[in-house]
């Protein structure tokens, strides 16, 4: 990777590109957006495969119609039906960048940000950012912070968070996957399992009618290891909404402990990645919106489905359905959520 090609200013602030590196993984991740920028995990003849989409520039994030590839997403990863919420009986109201709804923090969100960096050693990198009270009309000054750490096949990302007024939060990292590489096509022949037994089901706006459905008799069901590409044309309903796979599954777990989430494997690589996380759910989306448009990194285009993203989360429009798990941060609680990308080869 070119450092100087990510050195230049956002808001005031410096952008750069920072490596974290071990015997097994070697990650490259700037401060614009938090954004893991380049993953290189070796297969099984030895040889550094990068796993992650991206682009090689600054200007490549910058220029870039998808815009959230590698990123934190926050203050509130997903959706929030019309981008209002109330708290405390007071109403909020958020911009609708995404149709009528408001995605992923906004046109300002926490992806397109110059983060501090405030610790950086040979494998952990931390960095901070305020998010001011009011910003895309959330409430409450938001300190937050973003911990990578290598260790051995891992790479642990931790969040942390404070507020001073009672307000709503969701961080996920929005990595695009691709096991067999960078540039190497479609994803629909990699094997993937989700271990949850129910989704929530959306509306043709992609938020949640705030009900759990069962996988079981539906092309949701990962609970044994499935093919992407099997079932993601199927006509089902909830198929055509996404238009494929853009949805949150209820994760099968006991409480907040580090759990499997899911297990993906590269078809040509053998790479698998294993993703655990504290989180209650997940999205799976599958590059749906991926139309060759851009240009990543060593010149491919960014072919529909070639990558797909497994973001740890609370499920969407949680702010607006009590029978979800709670997405409240108040003044006297700190904000911790950990999720792990555990590599391993077949
Ligand atoms: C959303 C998709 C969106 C994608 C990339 C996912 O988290 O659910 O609908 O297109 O992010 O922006």
């Amino acid at each position: 990777m070119n450092r100087a090609a990510f050195e230049t200013m956002i808001n005031g602030r410096k952008t750069d590109l920072y490596r974290l590196e071990n015997e097994q993984l070697e990650v490259w991740i700037t401060n614009y957006g938090c954004r893991i920028v380049s993953l290189q995990v070796k297969d099984s003849k030895g040889k550094a495969v990068d796993v992650v989409v991206g682009f090689d520039s600054m200007e490549g994030y910058l220029k870039a119609s998808e815009v959230y590839h590698g990123a934190v997403i926050g203050r509130y990863a997903n959706r929030i039906a019309k981008g209002k919420f109330s708290l405390d009986g007071k109403e909020y109201s958020l911009a609708t960048n995404n149709g009528p709804n408001h995605l992923h923090g906004g046109e300002h969100g926490f992806h397109n940000q110059a983060w501090n960096l405030v610790e950086s050693g040979e494998d952990r990198l931390r960095f901070s950012y305020l998010s001011p009270d009011g910003q895309e009309g959330y409430p409450g000054n938001l300190e937050v912070e973003v911990i990578y750490t290598l260790s051995g096949p891992d790479l642990d990302i931790e969040f942390r968070a404070t507020t001073d007024k009672p307000t709503v939060l969701n961080l996920t990292n929005h990595a695009y996957f691709n096991l067999n590489g960078q540039g190497s096509g479609s994803v629909l022949e990699h094997k993937l399992h989700i271990n949850a037994d129910r989704f929530t089901p959306i509306d043709e706006t992609l938020i949640p009618y705030g009900t759990e459905e069962t996988v079981e008799g539906t092309p949701f069901d990962f609970r044994q290891p499935e093919t992407i590409g099997r079932r993601i044309d199927d006509d089902h309903q909830q198929i055509a909404f996404g238009k494929g796979y853009d949805h949150n599954y209820v994760l099968n777990k006991s409480g907040k402990e580090l759990s499997l989430a899911a297990r993906a494997e590269g078809d040509r690589s053998g790479i698998v990645l294993e993703v655990y996380t504290e989180e209650p759910g997940m999205q799976l989306y599958t590059g749906n919106f991926m139309e060759g448009k851009n240009t990543l990194k060593g010149g491919f285009p960014d072919e529909h489905r070639s990558a797909f993203c497994l973001e740890t989360q609370h499920y969407p429009d949680s702010p607006n359905r009590d029978n979800f798990p709670t997405v409240v941060l108040r003044p006297e609680e700190e904000f911790v959520s950990r999720t792990r990308f555990k590599f391993v080869n077949r």
